[in-house]
């Protein structure tokens, strides 16, 4: 694993108000969510099930935390901070990793997912962060 050069935490990492317009963006366009992850959503991961035309079984386990764009990579861990410092009360829930969508810029939750969703995640200690950007770039993303 390693680290591109000139690394800079993304600013919705550091700035709420960056990362609250980003979310707000995220939920209304991209239908990120659920709400509470914690409850069934039955609505939502069959809203899910028929974007992507399979079952809602198989929805269950289309989540942030194993989307290729899922950043968890350790320095993205340092830019967050501490997730108790999280502005969003469910991320202090047990269980619940924090990353950076590399696609829709905002801190988001492991548990939830988007529309966008994508295979072959989480990004680690075997996606590089700058393989994602260069995706994007290219639009593959
Ligand atoms: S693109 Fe992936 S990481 Fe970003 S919000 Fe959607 S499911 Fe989560």
């Amino acid at each position: 694993m390693k680290k591109e050069q000139n690394f800079e935490c993304p600013d919705p990492t550091t700035d709420v108000k960056v990362n609250t317009a980003n979310r707000k963006v995220a939920i209304n366009d991209y239908a990120y969510g659920p709400a509470d992850p914690r409850k069934e959503n039955k609505e939502f991961w069959q809203e899910k099930a028929d974007i992507w035309g399979t079952d809602i079984d198989d929805v269950y386990n289309m989540r942030c935390g194993n989307c290729r764009v899922f950043d968890v990579t350790p320095w993205i861990q340092d830019c967050i901070g501490p997730v108790a410092s999280q502005d969003d009360d469910y991320f202090a829930v047990a269980g619940v990793e924090i990353g950076y969508c590399r696609i829709h810029e905002f801190k988001c939750a492991s548990t939830r997912t988007c529309d966008t969703w994508v295979a072959g995640g989480p990004m680690n200690s075997e996606i590089e962060t700058e393989d994602i950007e260069e995706a994007r770039e290219r639009g593959d993303l």
